[in-house]
């Protein structure tokens, strides 16, 4: 018995280890913990169970946040893309999420919509980003709008979003925020603007709030930035099992489209993971994967459940010896580096065949004695 394959193992210590790694990197800011995409794939309602000692968490979308309250959550909720309709206006209200305006409609709909009682609220301002949020020139303005429609105690936040953040080399990181810093400091509102790679790359751009989300996780947003170079620990390990051995002649042709060819006699294993279960498609030939804790590459395409090995380094591999395709023990930047995408595309791309587990359960332990 092999047991489900693949699994996605959850380290629950290690997200509250990287939330302190926030804390340390940002001392003086609140934290806004970035949960949305179902908590970039580590499961909404786990991740904001495990984070409860973050200031805030935040979604992208109303119904992200509505799904929390129905489990319970009790915690501040963001909803960084603010709400679209009545309907949605009136749901956020009721279950009291803090609502991003970004554009003219949103402050008409608060406007025009009777609600029992005014929601806390960001204007998201555009800074440089080109993507949501209010001008500059017009910022002022639609701030004075978004406090008098929601009027509180709380002034409304001020929110912004940083667009290369994560290359250190890039002035136009500066340049957003000797834009965005005087329009902040008229309107005296708290401040967001850090994404992990502000939080870890910009301090001046800490502010009052970080919304770190990545870095949680326990990858780095840097390119070619590495988990561990900041002292964040992987969130997600995702494990499966070789399920054949093989040998092959000199010349064979190795899976769809024969694209690897064997340059001599060799030992290919076969993995039960494949792009049905997120495994990036384009991981090109090379791409590492560990066999009971070695290193081995990948050999031609992925397919939709399996991918093949090269097991010349492993001579000793065992249809059943554990694999792991990105976490514990291999980087998953690197992973991302070999299929041309990014660590955030891996984690939130896990397919609901994969089965996700948490470390602490006996599942896990059982699985590493190959039960
Ligand atoms: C997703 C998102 C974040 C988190 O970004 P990371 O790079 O994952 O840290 C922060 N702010 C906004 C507006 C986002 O959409």
């Amino acid at each position: 018995m092999l047991g489900q394959i693949p699994q996605a193992v959850i380290n629950l210590d290690a997200l509250r280890h990287n939330l302190a790694c926030v804390r340390t990197a940002a001392p003086r800011s609140r934290v806004m913990a970035v949960i949305k995409a179902n908590g970039y794939g580590h499961g909404l309602l786990r991740v904001a169970t495990a984070l409860r000692d973050a200031d805030a968490l935040a979604v992208a979308r109303v119904g992200e946040g509505v799904q929390l309250r129905d489990a319970g959550s009790r915690m501040r909720i963001v909803v960084l893309e603010g709400c679209f309709d009545e309907r949605e206006l009136v749901e956020a209200v009721g279950r009291n999420l803090d609502l991003v305006f970004h554009q003219p409609d949103q402050l008409r709909l608060l406007q025009l919509v009777r609600v029992p009682h005014a929601p806390r609220c960001w204007l998201k301002v555009d800074s440089g980003m080109h993507r949501l949020g209010f001008d500059l020139d017009a910022a002022a303005d639609a701030y004075a709008a978004l406090a008098h429609a929601a009027p509180g105690e709380r002034q409304p936040g001020l929110m912004t979003h940083l667009a290369n953040a994560d290359d250190l080399a890039d002035p136009y990181t500066r340049e957003q925020l000797a834009s965005f810093g005087p329009l902040a400091k008229r309107l005296g509102a708290a401040v967001s603007i850090s994404n992990s790679a502000g939080v870890l790359g910009w301090p001046e751009a800490h502010g009052d709030w970080v919304r770190p989300g990545l870095m949680l996780y326990g990858a780095s947003p840097f390119a070619g930035g590495r988990a561990a170079g900041h002292g964040l620990r992987p969130v997600m390990t995702l494990r499966s099992r070789l399920i054949a051995v093989n040998r092959y002649r000199q010349g064979d042709r190795i899976g769809y489209g024969g694209t690897y060819v064997c340059p001599e006699a060799m030992p290919v294993g076969v993995v039960a993971v494949g792009y049905g279960d997120g495994y990036p498609r384009h991981a090109r030939s090379g791409t590492p994967v560990l066999i009971a804790g070695r290193r081995a590459a990948l050999v031609g395409r992925v397919s939709m459940d399996m991918i093949s090995v090269d097991l010349r380094g492993l001579p000793g591999a065992r249809v059943g010896d554990p694999v792991v395709l990105w976490g514990e023990g291999l980087p998953i930047e690197e992973i991302a580096e070999w299929a041309d995408t990014i660590p955030y595309q891996l984690t939130c791309g896990i397919t609901p065949r994969v089965a996700v587990v948490e470390a602490a359960s006996g599942a896990v332990a059982s699985w590493e004695g190959g039960g």
